[in-house]
């Protein structure tokens, strides 16, 4: 600790381990994790609750870790703004190589404890609007591109498998048009994989399924 005015990150979350004494507390944008016991879990939910993040340099070298993981930041520092950086860097590093990830919805049919997300099932869902956003923005960009990277995640994006299949032919054509290689990946529950939502991925020609088993309704 330098003297410098500190603050805890906003992207932090905390769930349980299989080992019950144990939590994990993962930093969302830096994907660090950091595992502690019941008491360190209950001084860290303190100084977030206080913002405190101060009294957790008591603690050993814990406050110095926390600090490079991103779990503790100086006070000046914008996460959101980081972030945005990340997204266009990823976005425009590589001039012929394109990245997006699309979430059909946010509603959900588990109920992980750690989820961060609000399943609301008449504001989860992708307006027409966005969809047709998507394509307005990918009409410009293809041209441009020799390879794009397409991720369905959620939620649970098999709730929407009629978006996917919608979205995914359009994408799909117009990657045709302009001779885009495309690469459909998804990240799904796993809950809804049948024979109606498996060949809607074959059409795609989603090569790469991952499957999360995390939490049981
Ligand atoms: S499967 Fe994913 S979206 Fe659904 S509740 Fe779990 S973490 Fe949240």
């Amino acid at each position: 600790m330098d003297g410098q005015a500190l603050k805890m990150g906003n992207y932090l979350v905390a769930y349980r381990l299989a080992d019950k004494e144990q939590y994990a507390i993962e930093n969302i944008t830096t994907r660090q994790v950091i595992i502690v016991n019941r008491m360190m879990l209950e001084k860290f939910r303190h100084a977030i609750r206080e913002n405190e993040p101060d009294s957790l340099f008591e603690s050993g070298k814990l406050g110095e870790g926390l600090q490079a993981g991103g779990f503790i930041l100086p006070q000046q520092t914008s996460e959101l703004e980081i972030v945005r950086m990340e997204e266009m860097q990823n976005r425009f590093g590589h001039p012929e190589y394109m990245e997006l990830w699309i979430a059909p919805t946010y509603n959900c049919n588990m109920a992980c404890v750690y989820c961060g997300q609000h399943h609301v099932a008449e504001k989860g869902v992708m307006s027409e609007e966005v969809q047709e956003a998507i394509i307005k923005y990918l009409r410009p960009t293809f041209p441009e591109k020799k390879i794009a990277s397409f991720c369905w995640y959620g939620g649970e994006p098999l709730l929407e498998p009629e978006i996917i299949l919608r979205l995914g032919r359009q994408i799909q054509k117009l990657a045709e048009k302009h001779d885009v290689e495309t690469w459909h990946r998804i990240i799904t529950n796993g809950t809804l994989l049948n024979d109606a939502t498996v060949s809607i991925l074959r059409e795609l020609n989603i090569k790469h399924a991952q499957v999360t088993v995390d939490t049981l309704p």
